[in-house]
Order: C-alpha cells, then sequence, then structure tokens
C-alpha cells in the first residue's frame, strides 16, 4: 500500500495526526526533499528506508513503490503542502495503476493556508473578495492560454501564486495588464510556517523591488487583493443577530 501524504507548509507539527501515523509505521518514506521539513522523518522506524525524490526521476520513484509493493511493506509519498496542489502525483497513480498497486491520499495543510496564517489574513472577506484564485506563472511547465494571469487578474478576486517568485516583473505586468491597480495591496510570504518565515506587504507594482530587497527568490507565495490589507468590508451575515440561520434564530 502506498499513502501518498500532504506534510503540511514546513512547521514539523502541522501534519495532519493520521499523516503523522502513517510516518511511524511507513517501511518506505520517499520525500519531497527540497520542501519537506526533513525534521518530520524523525518519527519514522528506525529501520524505515528513506529516499529524497528531489533526486529522483519519476521513473526511480516508481521502482521504489514497485519494490517495496513486492515486499509487502507500506511506503509513504511525502509531499510538501497538501498533494492535490502542484504535486504532480497524478502521474505517479497512473503508473500505480497499471501496475496494480494500491494507494490512498492523506490531505496536508497547503502553504497557501500557511502564507494566510503568517499575516492573520481571512482570503474571503465579504463585499471585497469572495473567490481565491490559486495560480502560477508561466515558466517551464507550461499554463493553458485561457488561465494567464492577466485572465484572472481582471476579476480582481484574492489571488495568490505559486512558484512564481523568479519572475515577479513579469507578474506585475500581468497583474496591472489584467486590472488590478497598481496600488492594489500584495504581499510576500517566504517560507510560511517555518522558523525562518519571512512576510511583506507591498503592492502589486512593489512586487519584485520588495522580494529583490529582502534576497527572496524562492519557496515563497504571493497574495494579491484588497483583503491583504483588511480593506472595508461588510461583516458576516453567519455572525449577525438579525440572521436567522439553522442553529441560531435571529431577532430584528
Ligand atoms: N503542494 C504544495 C505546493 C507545491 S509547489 C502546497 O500545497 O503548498 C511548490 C511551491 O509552493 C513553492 O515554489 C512555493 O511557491 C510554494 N510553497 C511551498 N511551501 C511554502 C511555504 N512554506 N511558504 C511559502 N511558499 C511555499
Amino acid at each position: 500500500m502506498i499513502h501518498f501524504v500532504g506534510a503540511g507548509p514546513g512547521a514539523e507539527d502541522l501534519i495532519t495526526v493520521r499523516g503523522q501515523r502513517y510516518l511511524e509505521q511507513a517501511d518506505v518514506v520517499i520525500y519531497a526533499g527540497s520542501l519537506v521539513n526533513p525534521g518530520l522523518l524523525k518519527s519514522t522506524k528506525e529501520t524505515c528506508e528513506i529516499y529524497n525524490s528531489a533526486k529522483m526521476t519519476l521513473e526511480e520513484v516508481l521502482e521504489v513503490m514497485e519494490q517495496a509493493d513486492r515486499e509487502q511493506k507500506m511506503t509513504v509519498r511525502l509531499h510538501t503542502g497538501d498533494p492535490c496542489l502542484y504535486g504532480a502525483i497524478r502521474e505517479q497513480m497512473d503508473h500505480l495503476d497499471e501496475l496494480g498497486i494500491a494507494y490512498d491520499s492523506c490531505p496536508g495543510v497547503s502553504s497557501f493556508c500557511g502564507a494566510a496564517a503568517a499575516l492573520n489574513l481571512e482570503y474571503t472577506l465579504p463585499e471585497v473578495s469572495q473567490s481565491v484564485v490559486i495560480t502560477r506563472m508561466e515558466g517551464r511547465t507550461p499554463v493553458p492560454a485561457k488561465e494567464k494571469v492577466a485572465a484572472f487578474a481582471s476579476h480582481n478576486a484574492t489571488m495568490v501564486l505559486f512558484l512564481s517568485t523568479g519572475l515577479l516583473e513579469k507578474l506585475e505586468g500581468q497583474l496591472i495588464e489584467g486590472g488590478y491597480k497598481e496600488d492594489t495591496p500584495a504581499a510576500i510570504v517566504y517560507k510560511a510556517t517555518w522558523p525562518e518565515e519571512e512576510s511583506y506587504i507591498c503592492t502589486v507594482s512593489t512586487l519584485a523591488e520588495t522580494a529583490k530587497a529582502h534576497g527572496i527568490t524562492k519557496t515563497a507565495l504571493i497574495i494579491v487583493g484588497d483583503v491583504v490589507t483588511h480593506h472595508a468590508y461588510e461583516r458576516s451575515k453567519l455572525y449577525d443577530p438579525e440572521f436567522t440561520t439553522e442553529f441560531r434564530q435571529g431577532v430584528k
């Protein structure tokens, strides 16, 4: 059995209870060494075989999984954040399907949640934004034409950009071209929830210079939108005394 497990955004205690248990029971762990906190591996058994996938190809990862399965060992494939975002899990799962090897997924705390926590942000403020666009700039991995940042920018919704820290000048251009004002609040969160976490509030037009000033080139998320500075918002209906819900009768 292979468990795909979300390691969380960085802090060792932000893995789920289930994920932690799988790690404790694993005979084999293949972890994404570029971003997963190696401290998480402390909870593995002494006999556990540990592989760093940052140095491996997909074929090598699959070979380790296949071998473990032949030996009836339990494997944890540990991905950063939540595996469902930019995790390259589908290609692994498709091969496992072909090989008839069983697997399941255990969610994790994505770094976009860790970044919100770093700034005590609510991404969905009433009357400000009720949507979160999670996307990336096109790098070596292409982005479908209809999903260009400029196209999403026209909504002025909250936007969180993964994998884009090296492309901030281009990003600024696309955000503004798409419809955010130059002074729309933005933030850069480096290594959210890690001990070395850093976060900076700036604006859409100062993203590149802010990152440069602080030497941030990778492992960061970019957050864009008025929610970053807690823009004037409407209080929530859910907790409004006049609002009736399934659990509470409102009073006029
Ligand atoms: N599955 C992961 C994302 C993997 S893609 C998740 O759910 O978080 C890798 C990108 O995620 C990095 O380039 C960076 O943009 C972002 N990232 C991962 N961990 C981060 C962290 N702790 N702080 C800020 N950004 C992070």
